[in-house]
């Protein structure tokens, strides 16, 4: 069984990402237009009919602005806590109920042959999480949207093959940045995002962790407080630091904002 693996977009201003086997395909977030998504979808070679769930971490425009369209068009289930049903935007639109599905933290869910497990993110949102999601061969984490890492993000990202992390902003970029006092604290506080330091000593402790994880893309960049090379530069200094050798001991991808990822094949 061969599984798949792409980011939609990746950014604050929109998140989605495409994970598929032969028999399942599903969506992790889908914040942005259904246009977009669909677009995006096809150009690598997927229908968007086929899709069989949309999983959203959480309420955030940013990762919920294309799931009610999608999902009255298509007729896809939504899964999502129900702290996010509870806070979605009313601009997300009506979801018909047979269509509502509820996720709970560290309660596997199994769509066909793929099996889903939501573990709990330190975000200011209403019961957000993260998903490791398997497929029997591997464990894929995706973990974006937090302030810190809590014992319980590490311990779920722990024996992963492949993850998409988050590295949302340069720490001197969005202090001397353009972004109001406290929207500064709140993406630098315990429940807001993780900063390309942050994120580059994640990976280090994670790929000494495992010897299974070949690679990690890191993604939900800032748009204003963060450059695709600052993110790198970082990450690839904090490596090389450990004696972690990119390309060797695992792959490091900065995800592209607004448009699809390079697509990642698990033979
Ligand atoms: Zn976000
Ligand atoms: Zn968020």
């Amino acid at each position: 069984m061969s599984l798949k693996f792409a980011t939609i977009a990746s950014s604050s201003s929109g998140n989605s990402v495409y994970i598929g086997t032969e028999k399942t395909k599903i969506l992790i977030d889908a914040g942005l237009s259904g246009k977009k998504i669909q677009d995006g979808l096809k150009n690598i070679g997927v229908d968007c009919k086929d899709i069989d769930a949309i999983f959203v971490t959480h309420e955030h425009i940013d990762h919920v602005k294309g799931v009610g369209v999608l999902s009255r068009r298509f007729e896809i289930p939504v899964y999502a806590t129900s702290g996010t049903w509870m806070s979605m935007p009313e601009s997300v639109g009506c979801i018909k109920d047979k269509n509502k599905k509820y996720v709970y933290s560290s309660k596997k869910c199994i769509i066909n042959d793929i099996c889903l497990c939501p573990f709990s993110i330190p975000h200011d949102a209403n019961e957000p999480v993260g998903y490791s999601i398997y497929d029997g061969k591997r464990k894929i984490c995706v973990a974006t949207d937090m302030g810190h890492v809590t014992k319980e993000v590490l311990s779920s990202l722990e024996d992963s093959n492949f993850l998409l992390l988050e590295s949302n902003h340069d720490v001197d970029m969005l202090k001397n940045g353009s972004y109001p006092y406290n929207i500064k604290q709140r993406i630098l506080g315990k429940n807001g995002h993780l900063s390309n330091e942050t994120a580059g000593r994640l990976a280090a402790y994670l790929i000494k962790q495992s010897r299974n994880l070949k690679g990690i893309f890191f993604g939900h960049l800032s748009m204003e407080n963060n450059t695709p090379s600052k993110a790198y530069k970082t990450v690839e200094n904090i490596l090389k630091s450990e004696n972690i050798k990119i390309g060797h001991d695992a792959i490091v991808y900065i995800t592209p904002n607004s448009q699809v990822s390079k697509v990642v094949k698990f033979i």
